[in-house]
């Protein structure tokens, strides 16, 4: 059986305590592997290694740290095929998502970072009374937490820009899928990445997670995951005035205007609401569909959903693996019985598939106002709501009606409309006929219950630094 240690100072690290997490397969629920369930003690042996490192990684020339970077991407490329396998089985993702997407965006998340190392600048003010310019130098020992949903992918999206600008990292994958973080970590062993520099701990969140967020030596926390354990982390570093960001959860709105070519963006549409089972945080849940069009739509979309096609994750052609673990599998059922309950009518799905593994069939419902749960709370699940509305005002206010503020997605050939209703919906990213359309220079995140402070391009290298102002008196 394949075992997952820790990686600390470069070599691999049993856990203090000897004890081991089972691992599953979400598409047969059997143990697949086991992984470190570690503690305290390694996080301390963690940091300790980190502290080490931080001197000579964080003066190497920026040109140096970006090869390291870049070579580390060379060898995540080489390794495409059994990366992508071990996501696919680790998360029970479509094999051709983490082949062709996922890992892929891994490698461009580590070079596009290995590039900010030699781009990034810091700003210089010239006034009457002198001039300044602004030091940013790294903060030292950073922690970075990330989910289970796209392990690999957020996992480098947060040590990338934090190895680029000059700290070492103490870094936790999810319990639930901590393979790829494990194999680059030994990638990066393997090609000679200097010791301590990128350490992975693996185990709970309760335990490993925590003990990183409250060890004194990490400088700064960087945390993907819910909404719940964001606030609980925001309670532990909130008093240490530890630096912290902060990406949560989701509950975006998917506009559909009658202008829009909807019958030609139904691809796109469906794929909003459902890749990767919507276990991803910009999949759009709540679709909002103008009165007009509404039950043309309703008829087209359910179409489209009903053909998907649900299997094992690693054969060609699947499109919808299974839930990732028996606890999200049981929550997703759970919120459907809950809509049924609140009066919502049940279009296609609403039910696990009778086969082994965690899988639920893509389930669109309609009926439910916007102050029921199911249009509320995050789900993170292959299920969405349709609402209709009436006006801009109206598809304003339903799509700010939630406590979230992550992205949003609007689909109208109005430019006029398109601009006015980006200016006002309360989110950190809007996309204008299309989703999840990236460039990783573009601010990354949410507010309210989405989170604090954004990642991506110059935001993420200015989070793992400090800005320290040096103003000097210009004699007349
Ligand atoms: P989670 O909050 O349960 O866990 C996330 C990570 O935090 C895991 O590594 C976990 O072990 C760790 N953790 C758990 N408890 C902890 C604690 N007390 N202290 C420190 N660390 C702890 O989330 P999840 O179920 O793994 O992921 C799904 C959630 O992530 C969804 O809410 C989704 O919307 C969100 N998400 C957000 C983004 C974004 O960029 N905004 C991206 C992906 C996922």
């Amino acid at each position: 059986m394949q075992r997952d240690p820790h990686w600390i100072d470069g070599k691999p690290a049993m856990p203090a305590n000897g004890q081991w997490l089972d691992v599953f397969d979400p598409a047969t629920r059997a143990v697949a592997s086991q992984v470190a369930d570690g503690d305290a003690r390694d996080v301390d042996a963690a940091v300790q290694a980190a502290q080490a490192a931080f001197p000579t990684w964080s003066s190497l020339p920026n040109s140096a740290r970006a090869r390291w970077l870049e070579r580390l991407a060379d060898a995540l490329e080489a390794r495409l095929d059994a990366f992508a396998h071990a996501e696919a089985i680790d998360a029970g993702k479509p094999l051709a998502l983490a082949r062709d997407i996922e890992i892929p965006r891994a490698v461009g998340n580590l070079r596009f970072f290995a590039h900010a190392a030699t781009q990034f600048s810091s700003e210089s003010h010239h006034g009457e009374a002198g001039l300044n310019y602004t030091l940013r130098p790294p903060l030292g020992v950073v922690g970075c937490i990330s989910p289970w949903n796209l392990p690999l992918y957020l996992f480098t999206w947060k040590i990338a820009p934090a190895l680029a600008a000059g700290n070492t990292v103490v870094a936790k994958p999810s319990e639930v899928t901590p393979r790829t973080a494990t194999m680059l970590a030994a990638l990066a062993a393997e090609i000679g990445f200097p010791d301590g520099v990128l350490n992975v701990v693996n185990g709970r969140g309760p335990t490993v997670g925590e003990a990183i967020v409250q060890h004194p030596g990490t400088k700064a926390i960087s945390f993907t995951g819910s909404s719940a354990v964001g606030r609980r982390i925001a309670g532990i570093t909130g008093p240490m005035l530890k630096k912290t960001s902060l990406e949560l959860g989701g509950k975006n709105a998917t506009l559909v205007f009658a202008d829009s070519d909807w019958r030609a963006h139904l691809d796109t549409l469906v794929r909003s609401a459902f890749q990767n089972g919507g276990q991803i945080c910009l999949c759009g849940s709540r679709l909002l569909i103008e009165r007009g069009i509404y039950d043309d739509f309703r008829a087209g979309f359910v179409e489209r959903v009903r053909a998907l096609r649900i299997g094992n994750p690693l054969e060609d052609g699947t499109q919808v693996g299974p839930l990732v673990s028996q606890a999200q599998f049981d929550k997703v059922l759970a919120c459907m019985a809950r809509a049924r309950e609140d009066g919502g009518r049940v279009l296609c799905g609403g039910e696990a598939l009778d086969r082994p593994g965690w899988f639920i069939a893509p389930t669109v419902i309609d009926g439910l106002g916007p102050e029921c749960a199911t249009n509320r709370e995050e789900i993170f699940g292959p299920v969405v709501t349709l609402q209709a509305f009436d006006s801009d005002d109206d598809a304003l206010a339903l799509a700010n009606a939630s406590d979230y503020g992550l992205s949003s997605a609007l689909f109208t050939n109005d430019l006029a409309r398109a601009h006015r209703l980006a200016a006002g919906l309360r989110v950190g990213m809007v996309w204008i006929n299309t989703w999840m359309m990236r460039d990783l220079r573009t601010p990354f995140g949410g507010s309210g219950a989405s989170g604090l402070g954004r990642e991506g391009g110059m935001e993420a290298m200015r989070f793992f630094t400090e800005p320290r102002n040096v103003g000097i008196a210009l004699p007349p």
